[in-house]
């Protein structure tokens, strides 16, 4: 269990995607990992990222495009195997300190697991 290049050794969610950080992993896509988000805000609230460091959806570049695609795409895989189908779910990626991005490695949110409500709640 090492970084890749690509990875920054001092970034939380690089250290779970390179397995050297303990996470409640539910998914490992091979260049994308799901884990349960250590502070829920949901009944279900699992976090997507690409194993690559890339800081923001605001910093995805033209050759990560396939990366996001897939990033999303296996959002919906891990919504399924969590059961989130029949309900539905929502999908939130928060760019930049007005969203209140804490974590500088470009993520999605899984929420799901019960009725969330308006957007801003
Ligand atoms: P954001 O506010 O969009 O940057 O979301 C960062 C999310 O990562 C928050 O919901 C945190 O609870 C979650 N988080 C931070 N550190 C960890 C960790 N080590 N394992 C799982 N989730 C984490
Ligand atoms: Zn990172």
């Amino acid at each position: 269990m090492e970084f890749d290049k690509g990875q920054n050794p001092t970034c939380i969610f690089c250290g779970i995607a390179a397995g050297v950080t303990m996470a409640d992993v539910v998914y490992d896509g091979g260049d994308t990992i799901f884990f349960r988000d250590i502070n829920p805000k949901a009944r279900v609230h699992i976090v997507g990222i690409p194993k690559e460091h890339i800081t923001s959806l605001a910093a995805v570049a033209d050759d990560n495009l396939m990366l996001l695609g897939k990033l999303l795409h296996d959002a919906s895989v891990v919504a399924s195997q969590q059961d989130l189908g029949g309900g539905g779910y929502r999908v939130v990626t928060n760019v930049g300190s007005d969203a209140g991005q804490e974590v500088d490695h470009m993520h999605i949110h899984i929420l799901g697991g019960e009725s969330l409500g308006p957007l801003r709640c």
